[in-house]
């Protein structure tokens, strides 16, 4: 797969697949992985609103995959990847606010890379290469609440609340997964660091072992864990999840109204 910037955006009151051409969007006439070509419309950058880059049926998250957070929360390093869901409803886009839900007194960032799936992949056999069923990569900020995690003993709840999953701003295509670092930020101090070649399960064994429990749909999105150093949100807060070759997802903090 080429180099290639992808987004979904908003512009006079519709929404759109689109090409980042530096400044430029390209509008397409369907996802990119789905056939999208250009439609001939064109914006300049900040005359549209992002949205998360993709629509996911499902978001996949490894849990634990990175000695180092594993450690930090007192769990053992997992045998096999440790698989939990995030609802497609957690999804927002940049700049828009996670919602602190009451019922937390806990909430956590998680900066993580995640994968967009660019064909339908089931119970890959073993010849067949994991990351051809890959389009591309975004931040994603796996939020949680930890409280609710730790009273609940899985998480659901925890991690599935409306505004939980920030994902954007683009879907970088072509990049060498070899090493990607994510990094967060919390209003502008970096707190998490880590790269790729840090993860207990490589990037094509976790797509092969969620091939063998359930089918990826084009546009569904697996989060690939994250590193240590994750520490609590307080409303009013800005935070960013960074990967260079991708770009800054940046969420602010709002009180649940
Ligand atoms: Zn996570």
């Amino acid at each position: 797969m080429s180099v290639g910037r992808y987004v979904r955006f908003e512009a006079q009151g519709a929404a759109a697949f689109g090409r980042l051409e530096g400044e430029r969007v390209e509008s397409l006439s369907a996802a990119p992985w789905a056939g999208g070509r250009p439609t001939g419309t064109a914006y300049r950058q900040g005359e549209v609103r992002l949205l998360a880059p993709c629509q996911p049926t499902k978001i996949v998250c490894v849990g634990r995959n990175y000695r180092e957070h594993a450690a930090e929360l007192g769990n053992e390093p997992p045998r096999e990847p440790l698989l939990f869901l995030k609802p497609p409803s957690a999804v927002i886009g940049p700049d828009a606010p996670i919602l602190y839900p009451p019922a937390s007194r806990r909430v956590d960032y998680e900066g993580e890379l995640a994968l967009v799936m660019g064909k339908r992949c089931a119970r890959l056999k073993p010849d067949d290469n994991p990351l051809n069923y890959l389009f591309g990569f975004t931040c994603l900020n796996d939020v949680t609440a930890r409280d609710l995690q730790k009273a609940d003993g899985q998480f659901t709840r925890s991690k599935g609340f409306d505004t939980f999953c920030p994902l954007g701003p683009v879907i970088a295509t072509g990049l060498d997964a070899a090493g990607l670092v994510v990094e967060t930020y919390v209003n502008g101090e970096r707190r998490q660091r880590g790269a790729t070649p840090e993860m207990i399960f490589p990037l094509d064994a976790i797509i092969r072992f969620i091939s063998s429990v359930m089918t990826l749909e084009p546009g569904d999105v697996i989060s690939t864990g994250t590193p240590a150093g994750v520490g609590p949100l307080q409303i009013g807060d800005v935070v960013e999840v960074v990967i260079e070759g991708i770009g800054r997802l940046r969420n602010p903090v709002a009180a649940a109204t």
